[in-house]
């Protein structure tokens, strides 16, 4: 059997064991089986998207958070991290110029910051839908309680990113403080599930203590969860974290889980993270012939960019909205594929979305 044929099976229908084993293999796979796998995972997506890549304006809207995720920049601990937040009529002028520029999607992420009651989240997701009612918006601020994700999804807000960051328990435990737990988070999935959000999972590549087996964890949680979309990128060490100074990744070991994932899940939407471009220079446009289909330009006010570092050497610090676009679409479109500009909703979606 071909590899990426076996490959596919393997991530489809294999357990805990045959996943790792098929992650081990794929790390030791020639060019050429490389090769096969990224071109399995692009004509994967393509009868569902074709060559579609969607693009998501992502505003970052807080750098306070009250959580001390071990390898993150922004957690409770760092007192070098300079903070900032966005007023609602802030992000309001983000949405503004982002609908300008043709997007139909935003993502409103920040750490979690209690300064943003409910109320607050509610009143600046009503506010975006009213003036651009044809935009769909995303958040992504952490762990919440049902009846705030429901007060949240009846405002207006239609998708949730909430990355589990590793289906092990023991592995969480080791990247997180005692307080945060593994499965509250995994809970909150599910409540943003039930409650009929589009939801997006997913995990670090290479962080600390990540193996094989956590792996196999991670696409078997996934494969039972049967999210919308799936966020990976590598861990790159921040300077003020416990992780400081560790190996920096390599983008190669991403684009292979990439595949993977697009393998499991053909109708899956899989961003090319901002980390892989952090990495290596060509990394989205590689995630992009590797199976990924989403993009999320900064649309953060240039002034705060460099302060939202959740790690070290991040991209796309210095440009205006603008100025990111056209680099990336140009790019996007270079690579032989076609920036698309609507909503971007999962494929199962659309009739619930846009009903007849
Ligand atoms: N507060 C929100 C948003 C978190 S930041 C939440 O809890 O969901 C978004 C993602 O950035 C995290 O889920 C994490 O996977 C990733 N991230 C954080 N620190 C990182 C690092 N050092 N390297 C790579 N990714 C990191």
């Amino acid at each position: 059997m071909l590899f990426a044929d076996f490959a596919a099976n393997i991530i489809q229908h294999g357990d805990a064991q045959a996943i790792a084993a098929l992650i081990a293999r794929t790390r030791q796979a020639s060019q050429t089986e490389k090769q096969a796998l990224f071109n399995a995972a692009d004509a994967a997506r393509r009868p569902y998207y074709g060559k579609s890549i969607f693009f998501r304006g992502l505003i970052e809207f807080s750098s306070f958070c009250k959580n001390n995720c071990y390898y993150c920049g922004i957690r409770a601990g760092n007192d070098s991290a300079v903070r900032y937040r966005l007023s609602k009529e802030e992000i309001l002028s983000c949405t503004d110029k982002g609908h300008a520029l043709g997007f139909r999607t935003f993502v409103l992420q920040g750490g979690e910051d209690p300064y943003y009651t409910d109320d607050l989240i509610c009143d600046i997701v009503s506010a975006i839908k009213d003036k651009h009612p044809d935009c769909a918006i995303t958040l992504s601020i952490g762990e919440k309680s049902y009846e705030s994700y429901r007060r949240y999804f009846e405002a207006g807000a239609e998708r949730y990113l909430l990355r589990h960051e590793t289906a092990s328990n023991a592995h969480y435990h080791k990247l997180h403080p005692a307080q945060m737990s593994p499965e509250h988070r995994k809970q909150c999935l599910r409540d943003l599930q039930e409650i009929g959000y589009q939801v997006g999972a997913g995990f670090m590549v290479e962080s600390p203590w990540q193996t094989d087996e956590t792996l196999a964890q991670d696409f078997l949680f996934l494969r039972d969860l049967q999210p919308h979309m799936i966020g990976i990128g590598p861990f790159i060490p921040h300077h003020d974290t416990q992780f400081a100074g560790m190996k920096s990744p390599s983008s190669d070991f991403t684009l292979l889980l990439l595949a993977l994932l697009r393998l499991m899940m053909p109708k899956i939407l899989l961003p090319a993270t901002t980390a892989l471009g952090t990495i290596d220079p060509l990394g989205r446009e590689k995630a992009l012939r590797a199976g990924a289909n989403v993009v999320m330009p900064n649309l953060s006010p240039k002034a705060h960019r460099k302060d939202y570092l959740l790690y070290d050497n991040k991209i796309c610090t210095g440009e205006e909205a603008a100025e990111c676009l056209q680099c990336l679409s140009g790019r996007i479109a270079f690579a032989g594929f076609k920036p698309d500009f609507s909503r971007g909703d999962h494929v199962d979606c659309l009739e619930r979305v846009h009903p007849l």
